[in-house]
């Protein structure tokens, strides 16, 4: 029996985007990130927190805790559907790494039934963490928000050198990843940016990154909250702004889409 107990947000059935096949996308709570674009603020807080029913604006709780076996359970209810699909389980948040015994023990627990596993995490942790767990994962989605570390942390909260570190052992070790950049106004949208960025992945031998353009998908969600959403006034991007920026990643050798 696997008792570790950690606390989610959300699980969903039949995702279709986090990972190959028709998956279980479990949400884990905590991040130490602050992203201004976050579309999972009640993702950022660890503990359990005040938030409002999306429909009936009824008072309720986002959060709860959950134990390992609870949560496998709820996960192997579509064993049918991974081995059609060739899906499994996929763990996000917020930052599963910030419930490291939590993450770690729930993918353990997934291999052992023999299932596919895949993450979505901003990789900012100790490496010697970040080796541990990945080696229960086979699919790694994580992003870098800037290339400057300073301009990282001014925006986020933290610097990204832990971040790079992790990403280049994942890419350097051949795991199966994808690279994201969210892409974001007046923060790392200019030529000059994506620039910056191709030579950094060009010296880490990094060949590979999809854009994420802006789009403020969890609006709603502060509210719900009752926290204020920063990013009400700046405009959402789509492909079509960024021809110019993909071609700055291409002209260095870098497979960069959408
Ligand atoms: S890293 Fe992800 S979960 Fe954390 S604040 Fe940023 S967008 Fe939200």
């Amino acid at each position: 029996m696997e008792t570790t107990r950690g606390i989610i947000f959300n699980i969903q059935h039949f995702s279709i985007h986090d990972g190959p096949g028709i998956r279980t996308t479990v949400f884990l709570k905590g991040c130490p990130l602050r992203c201004p674009w976050c579309s999972n603020p009640e993702s950022q807080r660890m503990n359990p927190e005040p938030m409002l029913d999306a429909v009936t604006k009824a008072p309720g709780t986002t959060g709860q805790e959950k134990t390992v076996d609870e949560i496998i359970n709820e996960v192997m209810k579509d064993i049918d559907f991974y081995e059609e699909s060739g899906g499994g389980m996929t763990l996000s948040g917020g930052e599963i790494f910030a419930q490291f015994e939590f993450a770690k023990a729930l993918l353990k627990a997934a291999k052992e039934k023999g299932l596919h596993t895949a993450i979505e995490t901003t990789a900012f942790v100790e490496h010697e963490k970040f080796i541990d767990l990945i080696q229960y994962v086979d699919f790694i989605y994580t992003d870098l928000k800037h290339y400057d570390s300073l301009k990282h942390k001014k925006k986020v909260g933290v610097q990204n050198s832990l971040i790079i570190k992790n990403i280049h052992y994942a890419f350097k070790e051949k795991k199966t990843i994808v690279l994201r950049i969210p892409v974001i106004p007046q923060f790392n949208d200019s030529l000059a940016d994506a620039e910056e960025f191709s030579t950094l992945f060009n010296s880490l031998d990094i060949d590979q990154v999809q854009l994420l353009p802006f789009h403020q998908f969890g609006e709603n969600k502060y509210k719900l909250l009752g926290r204020r959403y920063q990013m009400e006034n700046v405009k959402a991007l789509h492909p079509e702004d960024l021809y110019d920026y993909q071609q700055v990643f291409l002209d260095h050798n870098i497979h960069c889409y959408f």
